[in-house]
């Protein structure tokens, strides 16, 4: 069992695989979204610039999708968790708001959130849990506005990566569930080579390319997280 009481700052980085038994697919490997949809086509500025209306219609099936699928046992222990032990700061690289929906405070949204939208202008707009986004336009100059997310081709928010940095820099308990770890640069912050080094924890049902530099690795599902972590 891990004890995170042993730790004085605790890192979760949750990747695709942490949604993947609420029915959220992952990217990579069977079932995975980009299988079935080309991302030149739904995930790019590109797209966006040349037909907006298509790649907003596919971010609200995605919305839709995602409001149909509901957090999981393993979400609903991290969120337990994190109230145990406020020193506990949650790093995510989805985009589909199903930490927040469990209780959790997430820190950092590597990629972004199915939940906001934004003008290039004005900046960035919450919109409401609902399938349709509440608008497609800017209020303030009538732009079309993209989903705030990362797509493929885009700068990461420096920002966001900034403020995960320092968190990462600080914790002495590194625990990365569900991620594949190969999506640059968010895989680059799995501290690695940090001196001092944090106590890596790698929760993942499957060998990843990084699992045999971590001191511990869990064998799991997410959804069982209860079993592995205290
Ligand atoms: P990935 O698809 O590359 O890898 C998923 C990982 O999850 C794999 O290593 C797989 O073995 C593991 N996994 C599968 N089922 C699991 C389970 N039940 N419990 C724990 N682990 C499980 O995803 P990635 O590494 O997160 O990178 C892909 C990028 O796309 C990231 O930015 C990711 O967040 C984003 N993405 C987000 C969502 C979402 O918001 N839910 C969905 C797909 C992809």
């Amino acid at each position: 069992m891990l004890e995170l009481s042993r730790f004085t700052r605790v890192v979760v980085f949750t990747g695709a695989g942490m949604s993947a038994e609420s029915g959220v697919p992952t990217y990579r490997g069977r079932g995975g979204i980009w299988q079935q949809y080309d991302y030149r086509e739904y995930a790019c500025e590109d797209a966006f610039q040349r037909d907006p209306g298509k790649v907003l219609d596919f971010h609200e099936l995605r919305r839709t999708h995602v409001l149909g699928c509901a957090p999981h046992a393993g979400h609903a222990h991290l969120a337990a968790l994190q109230r145990g032990h406020p020193a506990l700061s949650l790093i995510t690289q989805n985009i589909d708001g199903l930490h927040q929906r469990a209780g959790s405070a997430v820190a950092a949204e590597l990629h972004g959130s199915l939940w906001r939208l934004r003008c290039a202008r004005h900046g960035v707009r919450e919109d409401a849990a609902a399938g349709r986004f509440e608008t497609r336009r800017c209020p303030q100059c009538g732009s079309m506005l993209r989903p705030d997310i990362t797509w493929f081709g885009d700068l990461v928010d420096e920002a966001v990566f900034g403020r995960a940095r320092a968190l990462i820099d600080a914790c002495d308990l590194f625990v990365s569930i569900g991620t594949s770890a190969v999506v640059w640069p968010a895989a680059g912050l799995i501290p690695f080579a940090h001196r001092p080094r944090p106590y890596l924890v790698e929760i993942n049902p499957e060998e990843t390319e990084g699992s045999e530099r971590f001191d511990a690795v869990i064998r799991a599902p997410a959804s069982a997280l209860a079993q592995w972590v205290a």
